[in-house]
């Protein structure tokens, strides 16, 4: 059994007050029993987050650059996350991707650094809504995830997880259906299970694209569905509680 993951992107969002609000209502609410609940964030928050909120609730950022140390003006390291006590980054988010050119190099370079710090990449993947409409979601992000994949180790692919975020979903309140978000999890197991059967069997594979506490329980009871990467509605205490509770 796969645990589920729940993780919230606040994107360029939030303040130390938030953190608050999410500390007090995250420590004292009953996340449910076998839940993982993420965050990732800012990155002038993390330590004041890591601080405040409990242990128990994972927190990363929401890209790193891929060199070690150096002359990179403006620019966060792997190690520097691990330092302040990040267990996870995003990667590839579509927004890096279509807003900051991160291509499939960059990212595969991202995800290494992110392993090479002892963190958790979060893999982000999906296709753009002219690819869907052109029948080529699958083969857009089967490339992607096999741009990445299929340049690591057995060893390094096990300690990935992979958010199928349909770049057409996220931040416009339109989300994949269930039976759409389903189909794409399981082709993406499928592909994984090519390289190893318990690769695929143990691969968390989060949905993301405006999940809501309104939609969440339907997408999380799809059975390749095991987790949700949480935009918008990771900024309201109440709303990512109850997704967090539809996972449970
Ligand atoms: C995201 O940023 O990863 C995301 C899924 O955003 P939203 O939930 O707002 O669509």
């Amino acid at each position: 059994m796969r645990t589920p993951l729940i993780a919230g992107n606040w994107k360029m969002n939030g303040d130390l007050a938030l953190i608050d609000e999410f500390a007090d209502a995250l420590g004292a609410a009953a996340l449910p029993q076998g839940v993982q609940v993420a965050l990732a964030l800012p990155f002038p928050y993390l330590s004041a987050a890591r601080e405040r909120l409990p242990a128990t609730v994972l927190l990363g950022a929401q890209t790193l650059n891929p060199a070690e140390s150096g002359a990179f003006t403006g620019e966060v390291a792997g190690s520097m996350l691990k330092d302040v006590g990040m267990t996870l980054v995003l990667v590839g988010h579509s927004e890096r991707r279509s807003l900051y050119g991160e291509d499939d190099a960059a990212v595969l370079a991202r995800v290494n650094a992110a392993l090479a710090s002892g963190l958790t990449p979060v893999l982000c993947i999906g296709e753009a809504l002219e690819e869907r409409e052109a029948g080529e979601s699958e083969r857009v992000v089967l490339g992607q995830l096999e741009a990445v994949f299929s340049e690591l180790s057995a060893e390094a692919r096990a300690r990935l997880v992979v958010a199928y975020e349909p770049v057409w979903a996220i931040g416009t309140g339109r989300t994949a259906s269930p039976e759409q978000a389903q189909a794409m999890h399981a082709a993406i197991r499928a592909r994984l299970g090519e390289w190893s059967a318990s690769l695929a069997d143990a691969m968390q594979l989060l949905y993301g694209g405006s999940m809501k506490a309104a939609n969440a329980a339907e997408l999380l009871a799809q059975p390749d569905i095991d987790g949700g990467l949480v935009g918008g509605a990771s900024l309201q205490v109440d709303e990512f509680l109850a997704i967090c509770q539809s996972a449970g």
